[in-house]
């Protein structure tokens, strides 16, 4: 039978989980319930009906080392770009093998956990061993020839100990003891228009931030000099620039869209005190002024004022 963990490698990822295929009624019940952020509404919560034909789910693990310096963006976003392309390639090499396989739309890092593999955090995240919670999961659904060898069931694993360090550094969503309030998480100003005043001054990198898991002392402690592609891409005066062609090769086309990365971009300039942004801001005003009325006041009044 064909390897699929060797396939999955290949791709580039660094591990993955064969598990069967189950409805996730906690997770459900929590979405529901409003817990979860919207964006998660589209997953699949009962993969027998919506995948009728699939005996499996391969998750596969894209681990990342995090950048020395995160001040630019989080290095989890070219890791998910990567961990994108990566699916992509192994969904090829399954078909190639005459697996039919389609990328799953589930919620990975619940199907992990329940099955212990993975255990949740208080900054929401899924903390795996060895990697912590450095890794963008990616998922497919397969019809396998029988007899499936899944991966076995794990013993959960407490790994937080609640020391409150990321609810230290949050805008407000980590409150401890697992619970999360997805609305004063950063990341859902991704999709907002216009941002806070109060979420733009909290702002230190592009696209949200990931102090919960920098900040984490479960976490590996390895990090990585930021390359100078990232760097010299998604400088937020390059973005302002019009560079985001570049920028979604290295993030994905739909976070460098410009209600997002250019959005982004606008606050950025402005906290980190670029003052060679602020005659593209005000040009920015001129063309753009009522789309991005309230990240432009923000940021020209605070580069003004410096
Ligand atoms: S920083 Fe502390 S409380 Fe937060 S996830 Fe890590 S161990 Fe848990
Ligand atoms: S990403 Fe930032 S705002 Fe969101 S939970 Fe983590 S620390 Fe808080």
């Amino acid at each position: 039978m064909t390897d699929l963990f060797a396939l999955a490698k290949e791709a580039g990822f660094r591990e993955s989980y064969l598990l069967p295929v189950a409805p996730y009624t906690d997770w459900t019940r929590h979405r529901n319930d409003g817990v979860f952020h919207p964006n998660v509404n589209p997953l699949v919560s009962d993969p027998k009906e919506a995948y009728p034909w699939a005996n499996a789910i391969l998750i596969c693990v894209m681990a990342y080392t995090p950048y020395e310096d995160e001040s630019l963006v989080a290095s989890y976003y070219p890791a998910s770009n990567r961990g994108y392309h990566a699916m992509k390639r192994l969904l090829k090499r399954l078909q190639d093998a005459g697996i039919p396989a389609e990328r799953a739309e589930t919620p990975y890092r619940e199907q992990l956990a329940s099955y212990g593999i993975g255990s949740r955090m208080d900054n929401q995240l899924l903390y795996i061993e060895p990697y912590g919670t450095y890794t963008n999961l990616q998922g497919a659904m397969l019809a396998l020839p029988e007899p499936v060898a899944y991966t076995p069931r794990r013993e959960p694993k407490e790994v937080c100990d609640h020391c409150g360090l990321c609810q230290t550094v949050c805008f407000g969503a980590i409150k401890g003891n697992y619970v999360f309030d997805w609305t004063r998480c950063v990341h859902t100003y991704l999709e907002g228009e216009p941002i806070p005043r109060d979420a733009m001054a909290y702002m230190s990198s592009l696209l949200g931030c990931m102090r919960c898991q920098t900040v984490c002392p479960k976490n590996p402690q390895e990090s990585i000099p930021i390359p100078d592609t990232v760097k010299e891409t998604l400088d937020p005066v390059a973005v302002l620039l019009g560079n985001r062609k570049a920028a979604g090769e290295l993030i994905g086309k739909n976070l460098a869209g410009p209600n997002r990365l250019l959005r982004q971009a606008i606050v950025l300039a402005a906290n980190h005190k670029r003052k060679d942004a602020l005659a593209i801001l005000l040009k920015l005003r001129e063309s753009d002024g009522e789309r991005f009325k309230a990240e432009l006041e923000y940021a020209i009044s605070l580069l003004q004022n410096e």
